[in-house]
């Protein structure tokens, strides 16, 4: 592999972009900001760290501002509403100007130290360098069980291999980024559109230490609609479940019709049998919902992505040229 040759860094380019998405993390700001402009001026490039605001409703945006005011290399995105954290980022990627864009947690969960070896790593000629927790050991035991079951169930489900314990701590080489902002679909699950788009990509492995304050924003609810989203996002293969089940049932209606046919020329008609009856009923009712459940599932998203809103909105642009995405 090539190594990287150093590009040209003045100050109004950014070499390195940081992406941070923000909900209600104001009392991580002072500290993120003086973490990450500390780890970015050890390494020596330009940079930019853009904060998106994804509608956060307590301290976060007066307080991104003031670091805005400070340091104009601290470059904010207020977001017009919650939008979620994969358009949070997303909006992060079309202002980021960098030659290298990193995608970071607020919360500390993602070690800022990291950000050296990625773009070690990056100069060496990789064109994605992900974070991979190593160690899950501050998650909860459902939380490893259930991450575990999604990962298998996705490797199995989807063309693309998706790394397991990747989230969206990442450097990303300029071309993975406008590759990235190619796909423009709505259903944003990230990890399969970071390992849709391919490329070179390294993985340094990492403790992910607990929050360093504040609460985490995805209950239970929101993770298992996550991991819907992934799976129908990346993969069609629930729709072919009802052909199977189809198949199934069918075959098992051959083989009890074979079974009365013999039955009622061996020892006559007997009584008319009203459970077998209401049992093929309810049954074949029940696979026909969840098939037009799984259906509309798809068509949902369907509708979703053909109104073809933008998709987010940015009601202030702190630091940037211009205040809409280049
Ligand atoms: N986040 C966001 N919008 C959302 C939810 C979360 O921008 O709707 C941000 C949040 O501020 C944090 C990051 O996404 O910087 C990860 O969120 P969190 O730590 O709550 O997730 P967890 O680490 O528990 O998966
Ligand atoms: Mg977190």
């Amino acid at each position: 592999m090539e190594p990287r040759s150093a590009p040209l860094s003045d100050l109004a380019t950014p070499v390195i972009s940081l992406v941070v998405p923000m909900l209600n993390e104001a009392e991580m700001v002072p500290i993120i900001v003086e973490r990450l402009t500390q780890v970015l001026e050890d390494i020596g490039e330009a940079f930019e760290v853009i904060f998106v605001n994804d509608g956060s409703t307590d301290e976060t945006a007066p307080l991104l501002d003031a670091a805005h005011a400070a340091d104009d290399r601290v470059k904010i995105l207020h977001l017009s509403r919650n939008f979620g954290k994969e358009l949070a980022l997303t909006a992060g990627f079309d202002f980021a100007k960098g030659e290298a864009v990193i995608a970071i947690d607020a919360d500390l969960q993602d070690p800022p130290e990291l950000i050296k070896t990625f773009v070690d790593h990056w100069r060496e000629g990789y064109d994605v360098v992900y974070g991979q927790r190593h160690d899950r050991s501050t998650d909860t035991a459902i939380k490893r069980t259930t991450a575990n079951m999604f990962y298998s169930v996705m490797a199995r489900l989807s063309r693309v291999n998706i790394p397991a314990s990747a989230g969206d701590f990442r450097l990303m080489d300029r071309k993975v980024v406008d590759a990235l902002r190619r796909l423009r679909e709505r259903n944003r699950f990230m990890k399969g559109l970071f390992a849709w788009v391919g490329y070179r990509q390294m993985a340094v492995p990492y403790a992910r230490p607990p929050r360093a304050a504040g609460t985490t924003k995805f209950n239970y609810w929101r993770l298992w609609n996550f991991a819907l989203d992934g799976i129908t996002s990346q993969s069609t293969a629930p729709l072919r479940v009802a052909m199977y089940f189809g198949l199934f049932t069918a075959l098992v209606a051959v083989i009890y019709a074979i079974v009365l046919m013999f039955r009622t020329v061996l020892y006559g008609v007997d009584v008319p049998g009203y459970a077998s009856t209401m049992v093929a009923v309810l049954f074949l009712g029940g696979v026909q919902l969840i098939v037009l459940g799984v259906i509309g599932e798809y068509l949902g998203r369907i509708f979703e992505e053909t109104k073809h809103r933008p998709l987010y909105l940015v009601s202030d642009a702190k630091g940037f040229d211009q205040t809409t995405a280049p």
